[in-house]
C-alpha cells in the first residue's frame, strides 16, 4: 500500500519503519524528525499525495487539526486518513467530518502500548470510524500492533482511550497510598503485593506494574522509576479526559482528583521525566496534611 506517515517522534518512526520493514511504500514528513530508512516529503500534503492510507502521530488535537486541513485536500476520494495520536474527542470528531465530507475514510486509532510496543509492532489500536475505513487499514495495524478493536462512531476510540486511561491513572494512586500507608502501617510491602495481587484490590497497576521497587514483576519502579510511562503522559490522557467530562456533563470526580495530583506532582514536585508509578515515593514521603 502506498503511505503517508506524518509525525515521526517516539512513536511514529518506529511504526512507519516497521510499515516499511513489511513492503510497504512509505512517505514521511515530519517538522523536526529525519528518522533513517523512511523516505521523507517536504511537505505534509506532499506526504499524503496519492496515499491510500494517511497516518498522523502528532503530539495534540490542534496540531492535528492543523496538518489535517493540510493534507486532506491532497488526498484522493476513498483514501482514509488514520490519526493514531491521543488527542480530544473533540478534534478526532470534528477531523473525521471534514475528511468525511471531502470523500475520504477517516479513523481515530489512539493506541496503547508506548514506545516498547511501537517498536515491537505490539500496539494495542482503540478505533473509532465507519466499518469500511476501518477494514481497510487493519491490515496496517496487523503489522504495528497485535490488537484493533473497532469501538464504533468517529471519537470512539480516543473515548476508549481516555476512559480506560483514567481508570489507569485513579488505580494508579491508590495503588500508591495504599502502600505508603501499609509502610505506615508496619506492613512488609512483598506481603503487601502477595495478598492484594490475589484478592479483590489487584489491578494492572499492582499485578503486573508494581510501584514497589523489587516487588512483583520487574517494573519501572525497579529501574529507579525511569519511564515506561512518563508522569506527564499520564497527566495529558487524565486531562483530556477530564475537558471530554467537561463537554459531556459526566461526573469524574475521581479521574479529577487523579488529574489534580499529577499536575501537581509534574508541576510542583519533580515528577516530569518519572514514571507514572513514582507516585509511590511521592507519598512515601509525605504526611497526613
Ligand atoms: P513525539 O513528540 O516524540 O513525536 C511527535 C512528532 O510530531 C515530533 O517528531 C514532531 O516534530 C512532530 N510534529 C509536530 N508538529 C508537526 C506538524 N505540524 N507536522 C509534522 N510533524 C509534526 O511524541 P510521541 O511520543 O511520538 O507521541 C505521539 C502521540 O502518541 C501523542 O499524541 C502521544 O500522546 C501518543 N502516545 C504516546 C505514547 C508514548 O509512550 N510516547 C504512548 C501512547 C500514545
Amino acid at each position: 500500500m502506498k503511505i503517508g506517515f506524518i509525525g515521526l517522534g517516539n512513536m511514529g518512526a518506529p511504526m512507519a519503519a516497521n510499515l516499511a520493514a513489511a513492503g510497504h511504500a512509505v512517505t514521511g514528513f515530519d517538522l523536526a524528525a529525519r528518522p533513517e530508512g523512511i523516505a521523507m516529503a517536504d511537505s505534509a500534503a506532499e506526504a499524503a499525495r496519492g496515499a491510500e492510507v494517511v497516518i498522523t502521530m502528532l503530539p495534540n488535537g490542534q496540531i492535528l487539526r492543523a496538518v489535517a486541513a493540510e493534507v486532506i485536500p491532497a488526498m484522493a476520494a476513498g483514501a482514509v486518513l488514520c490519526d493514531c495520536s491521543t488527542v480530544d474527542v473533540d478534534s478526532a470528531r470534528a477531523v473525521a467530518e471534514q475528511a468525511e465530507a471531502a470523500g475520504l475514510g477517516a479513523l481515530d486509532a489512539p493506541v496503547s502500548g508506548g514506545v516498547g510496543g511501537a517498536a515491537a509492532g505490539t500496539l494495542t489500536f482503540m478505533v473509532g470510524g465507519s466499518e469500511a475505513a476501518f477494514d481497510k487499514v487493519k491490515p496496517l495495524f496487523d503489522i504495528m500492533g497485535q490488537k484493533a478493536v473497532h469501538c464504533g462512531a468517529p471519537g470512539a476510540g480516543q473515548a476508549a482511550k481516555i476512559c480506560n486511561n483514567m481508570i489507569l491513572g485513579v488505580t494508579m494512586i491508590a495503588t500508591c497510598e495504599a502502600f505508603a500507608l501499609a509502610d505506615k502501617l508496619g506492613l512488609d510491602r512483598q506481603k503487601m503485593f502477595d495478598v492484594v495481587s490475589t484478592s479483590s484490590g489487584y489491578s494492572w497497576s499492582m499485578n503486573a506494574y508494581c510501584p514497589a521497587p523489587g516487588v512483583g514483576p520487574k517494573s519501572p519502579a525497579d529501574n529507579d522509576y525511569k519511564p515506561g510511562f512518563a508522569a506527564e503522559l499520564m497527566l495529558k490522557d487524565l486531562r483530556l479526559s477530564q475537558q471530554a467530562a467537561d463537554s459531556a456533563d459526566a461526573d469524574t470526580p475521581m479521574g479529577a482528583l487523579a488529574s489534580e495530583l499529577y499536575t501537581r506532582f509534574v508541576e510542583d514536585e519533580d515528577g516530569r521525566g518519572r514514571d507514572f508509578s513514582a507516585m509511590l515515593p511521592r507519598f512515601e514521603a509525605r504526611g497526613r496534611s
